[in-house]
This record gives structure tokens, C-alpha cells and sequence, in this order.
């Protein structure tokens, strides 16, 4: 069956903005993580008329809807009146949980009114799902083919019948088509026209896993996701798609989307075969430790030199005492001698440096959050100069997240 899922929420406070439907986006992520499509989310106060205008339209263009709400005892909980007028059926006494509800009263000492037989009524010919952490039942009908199921508006109540009882009788239907998997590839160097156009025939005709192209924070970023009941299986039919993108866009590929940024330069380091050295003050090692956290980085990372004072600078970095007296340890001369040196000592592929003032007082008339970050690479150095904000340490976060940034672009363009 190609099913056609509609939510609906009954209930005059989410029209008023009194409460916000949580209801209905945790029941849609539930449903499209077994594979069913939502198609609409429709939400109606406590009134017979739009209630029954409301049901009617669902019924005839949906074929599982989910009802939330207005099933309770008082006057303006119309859920239950409305639909069985459409269901052109009558209202039963579910005996279970009339008892319940007696005994809910009795137990306290408390007179139960007449109207609390309401909250035990169930559609004649439909079924009852009993709920353990609350005393609505949720209620199930199928009426003219299309599956109709109702739950209490409580989201505590309404996701223990969802979970315990819809989904498991949706899955013992054969309705569910298997869950979403999903994975990010993530390019640079590449227009998203220009990627777009070399997948297209790709996009329009895969089905499982589909393939969809989205616009990322500098990068373009695709999202295969593919349908199926089992993991193995989705796993496989995702490698399968993405070895079909490499073919035709693999050299602008730069990593799966839920990389962190060292993740991602350590894969375009191995991918190259490439070396990677460093020189750190402001950072003090920060950068030596986050790619060190990766395991397996000690064929691509030979080390960072922390020179933290000037006459470490100058004594190990061999940056002149005239260039630190003149310009300064925070300078872009000084980032970019301390980038060339610590290359040129270790022999690496690429050299990144870190300089400047993390603060609370100022260097030079640098203000704290003053960077620089130079990058020996390819025989050329070039530096970058930033303005961060923050406390000392989120200073230096930020200049380690900056070089990363500044290493992955230099990489990939
Ligand atoms: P009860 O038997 O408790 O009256 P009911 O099925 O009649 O339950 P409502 O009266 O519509 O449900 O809602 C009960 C409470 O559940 C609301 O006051 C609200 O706090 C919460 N609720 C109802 N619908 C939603 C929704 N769509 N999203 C989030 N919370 C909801
Ligand atoms: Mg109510």
C-alpha cells in the first residue's frame, strides 16, 4: 500500500497558542522512521461542525490518519461523537475500562458523574487499545478501507499507545516499508548547478536510496537515504549509491557529513598521503591534541612545537630576535616564519602556525581574540588574520577550529 499518513489535533488551546502540537511532529517522525509518508498535519478546535469537516476531507485523501485529543469526559471532547457519525456506527461500552475508570473513583472515595462513561464508549465494530500509563484508551477503526486510529491529546499517554500499539499493529498489517537511513556527503570545489548536473539522471531515477542535494555552510552537501527494514541491507544499498556519486564527482569529495572538522582533514590527509606539522603559541598544544584524539594519525601527523614564550620562538623556531623586537611575536611575519621553519625542520607536506593574544590584556596594541594563522603548503605561506571574542579558552577553540577550517580549504580548492 502507498500509504498516505495524516495527523490531526483536536483542541481549541493549540489554536490559541496555548500549547504547541508536539504531538503531532513526534508522531510524524515516528511514522517516516518506519518508512509510512506524512502528507498532512492538520490541527481543529473543539467544534462538531469543522471536527466533522475536518474528518470527512482526511477520510478521503489519506489512508491512515491519526487522531489526537478531545477524548475525554467533559462536554467539549468531541472526538468520539464526530467520527462515528462519520463511521455511520454507534458507541459501545468498553466494559475494561468502564471498571477502570470506576475503580479510579471508588478507590478515592470520590462520586463518579455520569459523564466519566464516556471516556469508556468505543466505536461498535472497532477495537480498543488499553493504555498502561493512563486511563483513555486509544481507539481504532477502519472505515471504508482507511485506517483511523485515535489517542488521548496527554503526549505521555499518546506515545505509549503509539509506541505499544499502533506501531506494532501498523508493522502486524505488513504496512511499515522499513525504516530511513541516511548519509551525508559532503564536496568542495564544486558548484551545487555544476554537481547537481553531473548526478541529475542519478537524482530523478533512484528511488531507494534517494538522492537529494542540498546547500551547505560553504560546502554542498548531498543526503542519500534509503528505505528498508534492516540496517545491513540500507548500509548496502547505501555504499551502493555512493560509490555511484564517486564515479562521477569523487574528486571534489571531502568527507561524510557528521565528520567533525579534524575528522575531515585527517581523511584529506590520508587521501593525499600527505604530512602535517605544527607550530603552536596562543593554542599551547590544543591543536597537537585534537588530531591526536584521532587514532591513526601518526603517518600523517609528524608533531606541533609549542613556543609559547619568544625566546622559545627564537631559540627552537629560530625566528630572528629583531623580527620578534620589531613586529612582534603576534604578527603576520612572525605566524608566517614560525609555519616555514617548523616545515622546513621536520620536512612536512603542510605546516600550520598559531599566534596571538588570547588575552585578558593586550600585546603589541593587539586586542585578546587577535590571530594569526599561517599555512605552509605547496611551497607558499599564507596567513590569515582574525578577530575572535570570548574568555581566554574560548579564544583558543576558536583558533584551533579556524585553522582546521583554513587547512581543509587550502586542501580542497
Ligand atoms: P483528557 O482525557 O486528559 O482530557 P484528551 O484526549 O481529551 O485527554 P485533550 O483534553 O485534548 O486530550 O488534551 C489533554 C492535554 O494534553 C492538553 O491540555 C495538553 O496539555 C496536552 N495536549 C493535547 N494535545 C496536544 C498536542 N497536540 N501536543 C501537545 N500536547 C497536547
Ligand atoms: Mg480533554
Amino acid at each position: 500500500m502507498n500509504s498516505k499518513c495524516e495527523i490531526i489535533s483536536v483542541g481549541t488551546e493549540l489554536l490559541l497558542g496555548q500549547i504547541v502540537d508536539t504531538n503531532a511532529s513526534w508522531l510524524s517522525e515516528k511514522l517516516n522512521n518506519i518508512g509510512l509518508n506524512v502528507y498532512y498535519h492538520q490541527t481543529v478546535g473543539d467544534n462538531f461542525n469543522r471536527l466533522a469537516s475536518v474528518f470527512e476531507q482526511a477520510q478521503k485523501r489519506s489512508n491512515i490518519i491519526i487522531v489526537t485529543g478531545g477524548l475525554g469526559p467533559t462536554e467539549d471532547d468531541l472526538t468520539r461523537e464526530v467520527a462515528a457519525s462519520l463511521f455511520e456506527t454507534d458507541l459501545k461500552l468498553d466494559e475494561p475500562t468502564f471498571q477502570e475508570v470506576q475503580s479510579y473513583y471508588t478507590e478515592r472515595n470520590l462520586t463518579m458523574t455520569e459523564n466519566n462513561r464516556k471516556q469508556a464508549l468505543f466505536f461498535n465494530g472497532g477495537e480498543v487499545f488499553h493504555n498502561k500509563v493512563g486511563m483513555a484508551p486509544g481507539l481504532h477503526f477502519e472505515h471504508k478501507g482507511v485506517l483511523w486510529f485515535f489517542l488521548p491529546g496527554v503526549p505521555k499517554e499518546m506515545k505509549w499507545i503509539a509506541n505499544e500499539k499502533v506501531i506494532p499493529f501498523l508493522h502486524d498489517k505488513g504496512l511499515t516499508e522499513g525504516k530511513l537511513f541516511h548519509r551525508i556527503l559532503t564536496f568542495q570545489g564544486i558548484g551545487e548547478s555544476a554537481l547537481e548536473t553531473e548526478l541529475l539522471d542519478l537524482i530523478q531515477e533512484q528511488t531507494n536510496p534517494t538522492i537529494a542535494p542540498l546547500a551547505g555552510n560553504g560546502y554542498i552537501i548531498i543526503r542519500l537515504t534509503a528505505k528498508s527494514n534492516k540496517e545491513a541491507e540500507a548500509i548496502e544499498l547505501l555504499d551502493d549509491t555512493e560509490q555511484l556519486v564517486h564515479e562521477r564527482v569523487g574528486d571534489y569529495f571531502f568527507g561524510y557529513g557528521d565528520q567533525s572538522l579534524d575528522q575531515q582533514l585527517i581523511y584529506l590527509l590520508s587521501k593525499h598521503e600527505m604530512t602535517l606539522s605544527a607550530c603552536e603559541s596562543i593554542t599551547g598544544g590544543q591543536f597537537a591534541s585534537t588530531i591526536v584524539a584521532n587514532k591513526g594519525v601518526s603517518q600523517l601527523f609528524k608533531g606541533s612545537i609549542i613556543s609559547y614564550t619568544d625566546d622559545m620562538k627564537e631559540e627552537i623556531v629560530g625566528i630572528p630576535h629583531n623580527l620578534l623586537q620589531n613586529e612582534g611575536a603576534v604578527s603576520e611575519a612572525c605566524a608566517k616564519l614560525m609555519a616555514d621553519n617548523t616545515q622546513r625542520m621536520v620536512d612536512s607536506n603542510i605546516s600550520i602556525s598559531f599566534t596571538g593574544v588570547a588575552g585578558p590584556d593586550e600585546v603589541n596594541g593587539y586586542e585578546p581574540g587577535t590571530v594569526f594563522i599561517a599555512i605552509n603548503y605547496n611551497g607558499e605561506t599564507k596567513c590569515e588574520h582574525y578577530h575572535f571574542s570570548g574568555d581566554r579558552n574560548q579564544i583558543r577553540d576558536e583558533a584551533v577550529q579556524a585553522g582546521l577550517k583554513q587547512l581543509i580549504h587550502i586542501m580542497t580548492s
